[in-house]
């Protein structure tokens, strides 16, 4: 079914790849199936790897590795540069396969697959660029020069919310700088690795260099990637549980860490605030990949005169979001990703229900059934509810009452997390102060929207550490080491 709808069906496989090699068989002989959440259809049977494939593909991965990093940094900006141009070329393709195994709308599919390549396109671009320094020397017969290298074999562990590009915006910097990349896609969505897979080593990314290995052990994969001292590197994004899990496992080795994790995001809309910008914001912060992103306004604090009419606008406009299957025209909301997600879902809402909540708008799994949720607005949401302090990853919209600035920023600094914030105002000293007090790695000023390959994505406090994207993105796939010439 999937291949009936592709341009190119080669695009799609039912094997894993290590050291250029496709391997339909895993050496257990096990399988697991992917299956399309929007309607349970199976999709395709991958072998399910464990340790073992995962330390060979580390091998093939150490193999490879030095050969790629003495290439000229144009060399691999020119690999890089074909890469991208084949995931722009079969955008449409990658989309559906996309949609096929994860749900979101087709449209949304495609933005993924342009925002993943917008990755591509960037690192292989910098690739060039990875300048080193020279320091006046501290005796008059030194001198100092700092040069970058790529820290070796990275591992990569990726989530099924956006299963390309989470990926390639590892997978690029890595590749750009000379470093070979194993890595293990969320189970629920492979297929969209191996398609990049296939693109890479048709744009001539050497055998060894991007290795994926698919499989449901997650853990133990983890525990390869964490104790194989090949690896020097692990880049991993997903829920801050694991990559507790991961940082703990990767201490033995002191390991390099890239984290990318959960965040709890305020989204604070100020009396002043242009409420109609605000409302657009909130949708596409709020509503996009249904609220399945690490990104999504968690928590909406509207300030009191304008809690009411901020309410209605945003139902109203809630109310017009289109819940389906991701193929169908004109859905803008697709399924959740499994029913454990809409267990979470339905019990955030009945708790806050629970303490005085209101439903203005949805409320319910959606009248489709299966993993299909109504887009949800409530109001009178406080402290005291889950909702404020757990992501829900989902399409539900909490709106909390606020009085004053001080008060806000208490509010939305209460929580562990730190990835995105999101505030709506006009005035210009309050943006600065608002600006500066919020504790996250990105702010979203009269915007929802923040994600772009030329900025540094990334959280502070349990939301992670490192940065992808823009200049600082190349530096976690590089070591500093500085020469001390004595002349
Ligand atoms: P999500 O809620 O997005 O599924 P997870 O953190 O559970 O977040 O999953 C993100 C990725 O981490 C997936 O690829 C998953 O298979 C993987 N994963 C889950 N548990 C572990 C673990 N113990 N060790 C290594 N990887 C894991």
């Amino acid at each position: 079914k999937l291949i009936a709808k592709l341009k190119d069906p080669s695009l799609v496989t039912d094997k894993a790849v290590i050291g250029g090699e496709w391997l339909a068989a895993s050496d257990s002989g096990k399988t697991f199936d992917v299956t399309n959440p929007s309607t349970g259809e199976h999709v395709a049977t991958l072998p399910d790897m464990g340790r073992a494939e995962a330390s060979r593909a580390v091998d093939a991965a150490y193999k490879a590795q030095k050969a790629w990093a003495k290439k000229t940094g144009k060399e691999r900006a020119a690999v890089l540069r074909k890469l991208f141009d084949l995931m722009v070329a079969n955008a449409d393709d990658l989309a559906t396969i996309l949609t096929m195994e994860m749900g979101k709308p087709w449209a949304e599919a495609r933005g993924e697959i342009l925002y993943g390549a917008s990755y591509v396109e960037w690192f292989g671009e910098e690739a060039k660029r990875v300048y080193g320094d020279t320091i006046p020397g501290h005796q008059g017969d030194k001198r100092i020069i700092v040069i970058k290298q790529p820290v070796g074999v990275v591992a990569s562990i990726t989530p099924w919310n956006f299963p390309n590009a989470m990926l390639a915006r590892k997978m690029a910097p890595a590749v750009a700088v000379g470093c070979a990349m194993v890595s293990k896609p969320a189970a629920e969505t492979p297929l969209s690795a191996l398609s990049l897979a296939i693109l890479a080593e048709r744009a001539g990314v050497p055998a060894g260099i991007f290795n994926v290995v698919t499989g449901t052990d997650s853990s133990s994969i983890g525990k390869e990637f964490t104790e194989n001292d090949k690896v020097r590197k692990l880049t991993f994004t997903g829920s801050t549980n694991v990559g507790r899990i991961l940082m703990r496992q990767a201490s033995d080795q002191i390991m390099k860490l890239g984290l990318e994790l959960g965040g709890n995001a305020p989204f604070i809309v100020f009396d002043d605030a242009d409420l109609d910008a605000a409302v657009e914001g909130a949708i596409v912060s709020k509503y996009r990949n249904n609220g399945q992103t690490c990104v999504c306004a968690n928590r909406l604090y509207v300030q009191s005169g304008v809690y009411d009419a901020f309410a209605e606008k945003l139902a109203a406009k809630v109310a017009q979001i289109k819940v389906g299957d991701g193929f169908e025209e004109g859905v803008n909301a697709g399924p959740l990703i499994t029913s454990k997600a809409m267990e979470k879902v339905e019990d955030h809402i009945a708790d806050a229900l629970s303490k005085g909540a209101a439903v203005k708008l949805g409320g319910k799994p959606d009248q489709r059934g299966g993993l299909f949720f109504q887009p949800t607005v409530l109001t009178g949401v406080t402290t005291e509810m889950k909702i404020a302090r757990e992501e829900t990853f989902g399409p539900v919209a909490p709106l909390f009452k606020f009085e004053t600035e001080d008060d806000v920023i208490e509010m939305a600094n209460n929580t562990e997390f730190g990835l995105a914030s999101y505030f709506y105002s006009k005035d210009v000293s309050k943006i600065f102060r608002v600006a500066e007090a919020l504790e996250y790695g990105m702010v979203g000023i009269n915007t929802g929207l923040i994600s772009t390959e030329v900025a540094p994505f990334g959280g502070i406090k349990q939301s992670g550490q490192g940065r992808e994207g823009s200049k600082y993105g190349i530096d976690d796939y590089t070591e500093i080491k500085y020469l001390c010439l004595s002349i």
